[in-house]
């Protein structure tokens, strides 16, 4: 029997199904949003085992396209599309790793760090896009009208989907908050030949426009609305387990904005624990930057509430969303994971975003935001020193060196605490020596 999915309305009054190869980005009956569903009884009758052995064979090869860490997961994916369809730059497969000095530092044993940012673009958004954009090379060659792929972006989303489009040769179209993402961001679709439109506005007002263009059929909508995109994305949390022989950590830490990754986190473990491979589920917690804090707040009112916010400028450009298209699929995660929502200030993201590069990280903002989530719930007890834990590391530093090159200048409007300045000095073998000497005693006495 083959392997199938479709497109499932999220409200369980409805459940209303589509084709994969619709153009449709949210339920026609209810609004609601859609998620991708999957024939489980056909996939189970593979045995855990079975498939375990699959992902492992698979893994990092050179076999296309399964050699990537996406479509090495295929049937779990998507299924239906054919191998001559998929635009791939062999995403996932990152690398995660043992942070053992800073967990030292912070009161913990087991830390690790699973950096998503080593990838093509420099964020994990290449998960999801070789998914969306195989899915639409396939709907064009099945004769769709679509002309040009567009979404709304905070800076990774636009340079994921400009990279992937300019692969298969597809055009492309961003919408970016004139002003509110780092150069680096900027050129990427620039590089990659997108057409980039700058808007006098933030995130929320470019997903808004994004959302009547795509009205358009012509125009395919790239956003995480479109739960293609989670699709790919859910092979974080597998590839996490699968890394450490299927053995399940106790907690993931992630940084969430629009709050689509939270929830392909989630999905791709649950898919695993429904078809065997594992049987226990770890906790799930999202951290969110204090002036871009929706969820935060909810979560302090138990999720019984929830209201949209103006979302304020903050480092972590990338999460700066007031209204989180994914609101609802987040909450529903975080109750099946005995989630903990954490914020943290401009101060505590930056600090511990340079504390942590200070044992050998490179952390994006993004990622500063989670570690300083860590350490706060260590401190009020509720992650114990023994516990193992995963941060998810969302983009590389290298995308983020405006924020790191304000930091260690001082030039924040708060003390930087790590700040390391470089010492000028004349081209003197002496003025080198006793600049030498006084610094290293230094360092030797503060112990970093
Ligand atoms: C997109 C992004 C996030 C947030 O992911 P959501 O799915 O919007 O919650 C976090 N960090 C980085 C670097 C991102 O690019
Ligand atoms: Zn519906």
């Amino acid at each position: 029997m083959p392997y199938r999915a479709w497109f499932q309305c999220i409200n369980d009054q409805c459940k209303k199904q589509y084709p994969l190869n619709s153009i449709i980005y949210r339920c026609t009956a209810c609004g609601s949003l859609l998620e991708v569903q999957h024939d489980m009884q056909v996939l189970a009758h593979r045995s855990a085992t079975a498939w375990m052995k699959l992902f492992e064979d698979r893994y990092k090869s050179t076999q296309w396209p399964y050699g990537s860490g996406v479509w090495g997961k295929k049937e779990w994916i998507l299924p239906q599309i054919n191998d001559d369809n998929v635009v791939s730059l062999y995403e996932g497969g990152s690398n995660l790793f043992w942070a053992e000095r800073f967990g030292k530092m912070i009161g913990i044993d087991n830390l690790w760090l699973k950096l998503c940012g080593n990838s093509h673009s420099g964020s994990f958004k290449d998960l999801g896009m070789t998914v969306l954009v195989s899915m639409v090379k396939q709907m064009i060659s099945e004769g769709a009208p679509i002309q040009a792929v567009a979404c709304a972006s905070t800076g990774d989303t636009s340079a994921a989907l400009a990279v992937y489009c300019a692969a298969a040769g597809i055009p492309s179209i961003v919408l970016l908050p004139k002003g509110k993402i780092s150069i680096a961001q900027l050129v990427q679709p620039i590089a990659n030949g997108a057409l980039v439109l700058s808007l006098d506005t933030d995130f929320d007002g470019c997903m808004r426009v994004v959302q009547e263009i795509t009205k358009d059929e012509t125009i395919y909508l790239a956003n995480s609305m479109n739960s293609l995109r989670i699709e790919g994305q859910k092979t974080v949390g597998i590839e996490i387990v699968q890394q450490f022989d299927w053995e399940v950590p106790d907690v993931i830490i992630i940084p969430g904005g629009n709050l689509g990754n939270v929830s392909a986190l989630g999905s791709g473990l649950l898919m695993m624990r429904d078809l065997g491979l594992i049987s226990r589920l770890p906790r799930i917690v999202v951290a969110q930057a204090e002036r871009a804090n929706p969820l935060y707040r909810s979560y302090l009112k138990n999720f019984e509430t929830f209201e949209p916010i103006q979302a304020e400028k903050t480092l972590a450009s990338a999460i700066q969303i007031g209204n989180p298209v994914s609101i609802q699929k987040a909450i529903r995660t975080l109750k099946q994971f005995n989630g903990i929502v954490m914020d943290a200030t401009e101060q505590e993201l930056a600090d511990a975003a340079a504390l942590g590069d200070t044992t050998g990280m490179f952390n994006c903002p993004h990622t500063g935001v989670a570690l300083a989530a860590l350490i706060k719930l260590i401190k009020a007890g509720k992650i114990d020193k023994s516990e193992h834990v995963v941060v998810i590391s969302t983009a590389h530093g290298l995308k983020f060196t405006d924020f790191k090159v304000k930091y260690h200048e001082g030039t924040l409007d708060f003390p930087c605490h790590y700040a390391n300045k470089p010492i000028d000095l004349p081209p003197n073998v002496d003025a080198v020596k006793e600049a030498l000497r006084q610094e290293l005693k230094k360092r030797r006495e503060q112990n970093v």
